[in-house]
């Protein structure tokens, strides 16, 4: 086992495109004053704020891609701490089962593109979802016909998950081409070396299969930084765990030094489509052998 501290460790090199070259764009010692109460409201007393006293909240920048990113980051034992202790599961559980329909009509969509960029048949198809979390996502691809995996590390998580009745794996199964899509939804920006994650994920994509990346939008943010410092609702760089602040530039460069390319979904709005929408509604309205009823 892991019998190592709780520390944090200096990332030497850009996680984004392995670049040497590094400017420091911002410092803040956790000694101070808003970014330690941000803390500790944030994770209460789950952490014990001695932990991070001497450590510095450092930005660096990559000049090569663009990158933002955390440079002093927690060591394993301590990403163990903060995934496994720290951070509210329960808050984190809830805001996925309460969620409004907006959360899953975004998954839905992004199906709707997934069936779009392949046109076989759903049970024909191999999706991995990386970093599953509570399997919100991986339960509606299944209901949508495809066979789908949800790769996840917390016990509780994978727990919530098969009771949802999602297949789930604990580990990246061995390097072979196996998956046609792989979905990574708001999993990049905590990862220590994205870039090295991306070429483990190819391993395991059949030629032609797709990754789907998203990530918090950091657009702009230096700027905001150096101006003004760091302020609590810049949760695209969220101290200890958003420590990679990715653009879609810098999203781009990290993909094609992985071997990939940047494609445009297929559209969603088809014009073609519009009479037979509109003989759609209408039946559904007036032609149709179907009624919804409203209790009087
Ligand atoms: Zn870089």
């Amino acid at each position: 086992m892991n019998d190592q501290l709780i520390d944090f460790y200096r990332r030497e090199h850009c996680p984004g495109c392995a670049s040497k070259d590094i400017d420091t764009v911002y410092q803040l010692s956790y000694a101070d004053e808003s970014l330690k109460q941000f803390i500790e409201s944030f994770y209460q007393q789950r952490m014990d704020y001695r932990l991070l006293e001497d450590q510095v909240y450092e930005m660096g920048k990559c000049p090569h891609c663009g990158l933002l990113f955390q440079r002093l980051v927690l060591n394993q034992t301590g990403q163990a701490a903060l995934y496994g202790e720290w951070v509210d599961s329960q808050k984190s559980l809830e805001k996925k089962r309460y969620a409004k329909a907006k959360l899953f009509r975004q998954y839905a969509g992004q199906l709707e593109t997934v069936s779009r960029l392949f046109p076989q048949a759903p049970h024909k198809i191999e999706i991995l979802e990386f970093g599953m979390g509570w399997g919100y996502w991986s339960r509606m691809a299944t209901a949508y016909g495809y066979h789908v995996r949800g790769l996840e590390l917390s016990p509780e998580r994978v727990e919530h998950a098969r009771s949802l009745g999602v297949e789930v794996m604990q580990e990246l199964p061995e390097p072979s081409p196996r998956f046609d899509f792989i979905y990574a939804s708001q999993v990049f920006e905590h990862l220590e070396d994205p870039l090295q994650t991306m070429t483990e994920l190819s391993q395991r994509l059949k030629p032609d299969g797709i990754i789907y990346l998203r990530v918090p939008d950091a657009r702009g943010l230096e700027g905001i930084l150096k101006a003004n410092g760091w302020q609590p609702e810049m949760d695209a760089i969220h101290p200890l765990e958003h420590i990679n602040a990715f653009t879609r530039k810098s999203l781009s460069v990290m993909a094609s030094k992985a071997g990939f390319r940047v494609i445009q979904p297929p559209l969603r709005i088809d014009i073609s489509k519009f009479w037979s929408g509109l003989k759609r509604e209408i039946g559904d309205r007036w032609l149709n052998t179907h009624v919804y009823l409203r209790k009087q």
